[in-house]
């Protein structure tokens, strides 16, 4: 991309309305414009991002042999009524009538949804195990929507479903999401820790949360400093190894880590002083097992072996997708701006012209572009006819891993110069040897 044919509007002045780093970062770097409180539009620059987390949560949705569909945002209410969740979901859910009377709401949420679609073609156990997810937009009417795309109103949700016939294979179901989540958090660049949760107004018996350690998050959590060691790296699993699922369920959950719901003072207590942490975190996604708590009033049977009719034991499974571009400038900025991680970063690598116009690092710049498209990285070159020092602090806001600087002096001695983001180094070397050292 040349950023004079592109679209990015980076403020200069801090917005005044933003309460924490993530958000100023997002609206100065132009990433996002609030269109009403708590509903954004994605520039492209966000909206680049969003889409390189949503291809990460793709593939490791597809690895974990999860299969992906699309549900509407407009739901009917009569679903909701015959789960009775209606009325219990409360003001957080947005309710619409459409011109014939009839009462819709704007999905917060699909265990109705997904289950109706279940309920409808699914009528033997041999069908089973099926994991159905979905990467779509939701919107719960949050009392205070705030920190941008950290708490909004409307909102990028990953939300997967599991059908299973035994409790046993649900819980294989739960733990294989556990897995799926380590890795997908990981690749972001991002560590998450799952905690033990209280389930809320979707139900339930078990569930974990996934928190990002973060001064600005709005849980409370307390944990053993044992957990943070904790990684899942680039092990292979067979996810439909019950024994290796429920292993990493085990390393990663049999330490203390609790949200404050479930927090447990005396427990806490018992953990060595040096290693117990009282700290915030950011929640970033959230696995639950609930039985038939939806497959019962639903009606959603299957038969099973032996010929009976039985109703379907069930978990849900979501990851804060919008949220996370927040939690990942909260763990990854400096005070000049972004730091992207390489695993979302909007573009691999900017290149600054010094002297847009001049023929020799005109020609080295078109050439760097090429040969970093050649090797299949994207690149930002800045080619506009702007100062180096304006260049520079657009380049160290929006945050891109690495930054190629050419220049018409560097390139008299063959030269142009590297520079890193996150370390700062720069180092000068001949260009084949720049785009050798980023691929
Ligand atoms: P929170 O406790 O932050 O209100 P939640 O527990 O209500 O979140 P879940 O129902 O578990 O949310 O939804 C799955 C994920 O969706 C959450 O883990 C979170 O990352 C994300 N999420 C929930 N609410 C919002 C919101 N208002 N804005 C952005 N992301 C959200
Ligand atoms: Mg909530
Ligand atoms: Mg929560
Ligand atoms: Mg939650």
């Amino acid at each position: 991309m040349r950023l004079s044919r592109y679209f990015l509007p980076v403020l200069k002045e801090t917005p005044a309305e933003a309460q924490i780093v993530s958000h100023r970062l997002m609206l100065r770097a132009g990433m996002i414009k609030q269109a009403s409180a708590g509903i954004y539009s994605w520039l492209p620059l966000g909206f680049r991002v969003l889409e390189r987390i949503q291809q990460i949560v793709h593939e490791e949705q597809e690895r974990a042999g999860h299969v992906p569909l699309l549900m509407p945002t407009l739901q009917s209410a009569d679903l909701w009524r015959e789960s009775g969740r209606y009325d219990a979901y409360g003001e957080e859910m947005l309710r619409i009538k459409d011109r014939g009377g009839r009462d819709l709401l704007f999905s917060p949420t699909a265990e109705e949804l997904i289950t109706d679609i279940f309920r409808s073609y699914v009528k033997s156990y041999k069908d089973l195990p099926l994991t159905l997810y979905q990467i779509q937009w939701k919107f719960r009417d949050e009392i205070r929507p705030r920190f941008g795309v950290m708490r909004g109103r409307e909102f990028l949700m990953k939300d997967g479903y599991n059908f299973d016939l035994t409790k046993e294979a649900a819980l294989h179901a739960y733990n294989r999401h556990l897995v799926s989540y380590l890795r997908t958090y990981e690749r972001m660049g991002l560590k998450a820790i799952p905690m033990r949760a209280d389930s809320g107004p979707i139900g339930g018996e078990d569930t974990h949360e996934f928190l990002v350690l973060a001064e600005t998050g709005e849980s409370e959590v307390f944990y053993d400093s044992a957990v943070t060691d904790l990684t899942f790296g680039d092990r292979v699993i067979d996810y439909d190894s019950v024994e290796e699922c429920a292993g990493v369920l085990e390393e990663f959950t049999s330490r203390y880590a609790r949200t404050d719901e479930t927090h447990d003072p005396a427990l806490f207590d018992a953990i060595p002083e040096e290693r117990r942490r009282t700290a915030r975190g950011i929640e970033v996604g959230q696995i639950f097992y609930f039985g038939t708590k939806y497959s019962e009033p639903l009606g959603a049977t299957v038969q099973d072996a032996e010929g009976n009719k039985v109703p379907v034991h069930m978990g849900s499974h979501g990851i804060g997708v919008s949220r996370l571009l927040g939690a990942l400038i909260e763990a990854n900025h400096d005070d000049k701006g972004i730091i992207w991680p390489e695993g979302v970063t909007p573009f691999h690598c900017g290149i600054v012209n010094l002297k847009q116009g001049d023929a020799a690092a005109d020609a080295a710049c078109e050439n760097l572009y090429d040969q970093l498209r050649t090797a299949g990285l994207e690149p930002l070159y800045d080619d506009r006819d702007e100062r180096a020092g304006a260049k520079f602090a657009t380049m160290d806001l929006i945050g891109l891993p690495w930054r190629i600087t050419v220049g018409p002096r560097g390139l008299k001695n063959g030269v142009v110069e590297l520079t890193s983001r996150r370390t700062g180094e720069s180092e000068e070397m001949a260009p084949e040897a720049a785009v050798q050292r980023i691929v």
